[in-house]
């Protein structure tokens, strides 16, 4: 089967590869929709990141080359052993998780968090950029009706978003800030409404992508190459905001993401950083305020896909591009470090 598989930073090949079989408690899915995903594009440009290259992945035992895509929906194909949740015709959308399931955070159920923590996609074991993939039975959720393959391809990065406004402290008519309205950001924003945000100021210094803020509902946007957004942000909301979520990875930013915020109010790091950033302690020190992470997402795959019938995360509004997977690196990974139009670019499953 075809299958686009990363070699090194630069070197991402469509090519053939032995179509993978069932094993026990794994379900196999003809894969439908993938979606490049800003870290697909990190290990594009600058990986590796997530991809093993020296030592094989300890949960899936892969070694690059690896196949990717971690957001993606599909049609159950074949079930193995033992599998009794799904079979052969099923929706699905897999949450591509790869967790070892013994260390501490495993055995609390935050898989997330786990010490050998992969994902399908970027540590081997599989992926949705090709015709077929299999994963464990645990990490396959079905698609309610109505949602279309497209929309399922989009569960994925709408769960990281969701997964961190739930994770803020954050409560129903609260105020929060985004810096950064790439696809996690402007996805943050839907979360925000889901959650009841009275405002959201949103960060962002292309104007196509704060158009599309103020489009998913971002209450007000902030160009920082014009005005001093932590400035602007305590202006429009006296004082500062109750969150701010930090989606941009780039160094300057951490600072005044807390600068935004209000007295004990908190800044969420949604990021994963190339380099270190700088911050003043007194900062956070002086007015009691704190500083959080977050990664990945865990147990809101299905609270995603009821939001999504119920309009939210829509594929129409994210999905700037449909694309074959031939042309993955030429109209996929290079469209999107040149174009800051694109949003979210689908990769059609090859048959
Ligand atoms: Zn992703
Ligand atoms: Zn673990």
């Amino acid at each position: 089967m075809k299958a686009a598989r990363w070699y090194k930073a630069k070197d991402i090949r469509v090519e053939e590869v032995t179509e993978p079989k069932p094993g026990a408690g794994q379900v196999k899915i003809k894969v439908k929709w993938a979606g490049i995903c800003g870290s697909d594009l990190h290990e594009y440009v600058a990986g590796p990141i997530f991809v093993p290259v020296k030592t094989p992945h300890p949960v899936s035992h892969d070694i690059a080359p690896i196949v990717m895509g971690h957001e993606f929906s599909g049609e159950v194909f074949d079930v193995g052993e033992g599998v009794t949740r799904v079979k052969a015709g099923d929706r699905v959308v897999v949450e591509p998780i790869l967790s070892c399931g013994k260390c501490d955070a495993c055995l609390h159920g935050k898989y997330n968090l786990c010490d050998d923590l992969g994902f399908h996609g970027l540590s081997g074991g599989g992926g949705g950029f090709a015709a077929y993939t299999t994963v464990g039975e645990r990490w396959v959720h079905k698609m309610p009706e109505g949602l279309s393959f497209e929309q399922g391809a989009l569960v994925e990065p709408a769960a990281v978003a969701l997964h961190a406004v739930r994770l803020s402290s954050l409560k129903a008519g609260g105020t929060a800030a985004v810096f950064g309205a790439g696809p996690i950001g402007l996805l943050v924003v839907e979360a925000l409404k889901v959650a009841g945000a009275s405002a959201i100021h949103v960060v962002e210094l292309s104007p196509q992508r704060g158009a599309k803020a103020l489009e998913l509902g971002a209450t007000s946007i902030i160009d920082p190459s014009k005005e001093n957004a932590a400035a602007r942000i305590r202006e429009l909301t006296p004082g500062g905001v109750d969150v701010a979520f930090e989606v941009t990875g780039v160094p300057a930013v951490l600072q005044q993401c807390i600068d935004a915020t209000r007295y004990e109010g908190e800044t969420l790091i949604v990021s994963i950083w190339e380099k270190e950033a700088a911050f003043q302690p007194n900062t956070v020190v002086l007015k009691e305020k704190s500083l959080k992470g977050t990664i990945a997402y865990r147990d809101v795959f299905p609270a995603v896909m009821n939001l999504m019938v119920q309009g939210y995360f829509s594929a129409d509004k994210l999905v700037t591009k449909r694309i074959e997977l031939d042309d993955i690196v030429t109209q996929g990974f290079d469209t999107l470090v040149a174009e800051k139009s694109q949003i979210k670019i689908l990769v059609r499953a090859p048959d």
